[in-house]
């Protein structure tokens, strides 16, 4: 069996702390950031992973939808997670039914802007 963890980043496992109500522009979500650069975004039933997905690219973007559209698979680094909101942890395995989704999406350096 998983064991339940404190939620922790998992591309640089600082440990954060829970989803905040986020508004930028036209997003409104349940997420965060972290100091690394990724970003994550909950969803709260586990069965809306697509618009998630969609939030979690244009929140990594500062909210720039267009820019979000523009990316390719490649161009970002993506893991979920299932996560317990009211204790604030993570788990792998088995998902109970109450449990939602945190979805953790960084975006790459391209190797053009790295020169
Ligand atoms: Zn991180």
């Amino acid at each position: 069996m998983a064991k339940a963890r404190p939620l922790q980043c998992p591309f640089c496992d600082n440990y954060l702390k829970r989803p905040i109500d986020i508004r930028l522009k036209d997003l409104e979500i349940l997420g965060g950031i972290c100091p690394c650069g990724s970003v994550y975004v909950l969803d709260r039933t586990g069965h809306q992973l697509g618009q998630i997905y969609m939030d979690a690219l244009c929140f990594a973007c500062k909210g720039d939808f267009e820019k979000a559209l523009s990316l390719d698979p490649e161009d970002y680094e993506d893991i979920d997670l299932n996560y317990d909101f009211n204790s604030n942890t993570t788990g792998r395995g088995r998902t109970p039914e109450k449990t939602g989704k945190l979805l953790f999406l960084r975006l790459k350096m391209k190797k053009s802007d790295a020169i």
